[in-house]
C-alpha cells in the first residue's frame, strides 16, 4: 500500500481534518500520480453531507485533480513519470458494455467507479483529490496540455468537461443563442465554452452582482432571475439553456424561455426532483434533458480545446485549512468562480 496524506471529513457536517490514506500498490496499468492542485465541485459538497444518499466516513472528496505523474505500472504505455496529467469525476468502468465502448464511460451500464465515494473492482472504497497523491489507471488519466497551468487546470476536469459535453451535444455555435443558469463553478465555464464556440450566450443569475464579470467572461447578455421581467422579456427566445443551478428552481419558468425545438439542459443536480409541467413541453415542441460529465475521450478534447482557444477557468487559490471557509463560501454562491486547494499546504495546520 502507498500512504498519502489527506483531507476528509468524519461526519456530513465536517470539519475537515488531516489524515492518512492507503493506496493500492500499482497494478501494471495504473499511474501514480502526485496530486498538486484539487478543484473544489459542489457535488464534494452534495456528495460529504449525504444529500444523494449515504457515503462512509471518513471521506476525501475532490475529483478535480491536476498533477505529475510519480511512477508507472509495468504496462504503462501512455504515461512516463514527470508528465503533466489530469483525474476528473472517475476512476474506471467496465470497459465492456456499449457505452464504454463508445468512449462514454460516465454511462457505462454497470456503473463508472467515481473518482471518491464509490468502491472499485479491488474492493477499496474511493477517496479523492484532497490528497497528496491518488492510483489511477492510465485510461481513465487525461494529458494537460503545455498551455495550460496545472492550478487552472484543475477544475476543467469535472466543471469544464460538464459543461463542454452538453455544449457539443446540443451544438452550441455560430448562430445558436444559449443562456447558461448560474454563474458558479460550472456556469462560467459555460459561458466562456459557448461563446469559444461561437453562440450567442446569455447569462442568467440570481442577480446582477456577477454582471460585469458575466460580459467579460465572454457573454453578450446578462439578466436576473430575481426580476420577474426577465421571463417576460425572454420568452421563447433560446436555443439551449444549460442549467446549472445546484439548488430546486421552477423549472416550467426556464422552459418558458426556449423557442421551438429548444433544449433545457439539467447539469445541476439538487437532490430533490425537479417538477415539470408537460404543457411547458409540448406547446413548442421543446425537450427537457440531463447530462453528466464527458467521457475519457471527451475531455482530452475538452483539454485540448482549451488549450487551443486559451480558455482557462478563473481560480482563487487556497490551502488546505481552508477548505471548510471555501465550502461556505460556495454555498452561499460567493465563488468566483472556483477553489482549487493547493496540494502543497496539505501537511501544514
Ligand atoms: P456552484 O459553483 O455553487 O454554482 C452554482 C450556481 O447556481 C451559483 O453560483 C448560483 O449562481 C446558482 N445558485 C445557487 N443556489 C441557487 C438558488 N437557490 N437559486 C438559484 N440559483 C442558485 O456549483 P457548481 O460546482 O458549479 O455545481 C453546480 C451543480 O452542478 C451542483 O448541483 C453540482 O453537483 C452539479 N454538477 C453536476 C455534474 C454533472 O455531471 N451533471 C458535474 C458537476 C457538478 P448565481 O449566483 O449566478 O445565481
Ligand atoms: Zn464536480
Amino acid at each position: 500500500m502507498i500512504n498519502a496524506n489527506a483531507r476528509a471529513v468524519f461526519s456530513p457536517d465536517g470539519p475537515f481534518k488531516l489524515t492518512t490514506i492507503e493506496r493500492r500498490d500499482l497494478q501494471p496499468h495504473d499511474v501514480l500520480i502526485e496530486i498538486k492542485y484539487a478543484g473544489i465541485c459542489h457535488s464534494d459538497i452534495h456528495t460529504a453531507r449525504g444529500e444523494w444518499g449515504p457515503v462512509q466516513y471518513p471521506l476525501v472528496p475532490g475529483h478535480e485533480i491536476a498533477g505529475l505523474v510519480a511512477q508507472v505500472g509495468s504496462d504503462v504505455t501512455k504515461y512516463a513519470v514527470g508528465d503533466r496529467v489530469g483525474v476528473g469525476c472517475m476512476v474506471d468502468s467496465c470497459g465492456e458494455c456499449v457505452n464504454c465502448h463508445n468512449g462514454e464511460e460516465q454511462y457505462c451500464l454497470e456503473g463508472n467507479t467515481g473518482t471518491y465515494a464509490a468502491t472499485d473492482r479491488y474492493g477499496q472504497y474511493t477517496q479523492g483529490g484532497y490528497s497528496t497523491h491518488i492510483v489511477v489507471t492510465e485510461d481513465f488519466v487525461v494529458r494537460i496540455p503545455d498551455g495550460l497551468p496545472l492550478d487552472a487546470a484543475a477544475p476543467l476536469l469535472c466543471a469544464g468537461i460538464t459543461t463542454y459535453s452538453p455544449l457539443r451535444h446540443w451544438e452550441a455555435a455560430p448562430g445558436k443563442k444559449v443562456a447558461v443558469v448560474g454563474l458558479g463553478g460550472l456556469g462560467h465555464m459555460a459561458v466562456k465554452l459557448a461563446h469559444a464556440m461561437g453562440a450567442e450566450v446569455t447569462v442568467l443569475s440570481q442577480s446582477l452582482k456577477k454582471k460585469e464579470d458575466g460580459l467579460k467572461l465572454g457573454a453578450d447578455h446578462y439578466y436576473a432571475t430575481s426580476d420577474p421581467e426577465t421571463f417576460k422579456k425572454l420568452a421563447g427566445s433560446f436555443d439551449l439553456i444549460v442549467n446549472t443551478v445546484s439548488a430546486k428552481v421552477d423549472m416550467n419558468a426556464y422552459l418558458s424561455l426556449l423557442a421551438l425545438d429548444g433544449t433545457l439542459v439539467n447539469v445541476g443536480a439538487p437532490a430533490e426532483p425537479l417538477s415539470v409541467n408537460v404543457f411547458s413541453l409540448i406547446g413548442h415542441r421543446r425537450s427537457f434533458a440531463g447530462s453528466m460529465i464527458g467521457g475519457i475521450r471527451e475531455t482530452q478534447e475538452m483539454l485540448d480545446f482549451c488549450a487551443e482557444h486559451h480558455i482557462a477557468p478563473e481560480i482563487e487559490v487556497i490551502s488546505a485549512n481552508q477548505i471548510d471557509e471555501a465550502w461556505e463560501r460556495v454555498l452561499a454562491s460567493d465563488v468566483r468562480y472556483r477553489f482549487v486547494i493547493d496540494i502543497s499546504t496539505m501537511n501544514k495546520e
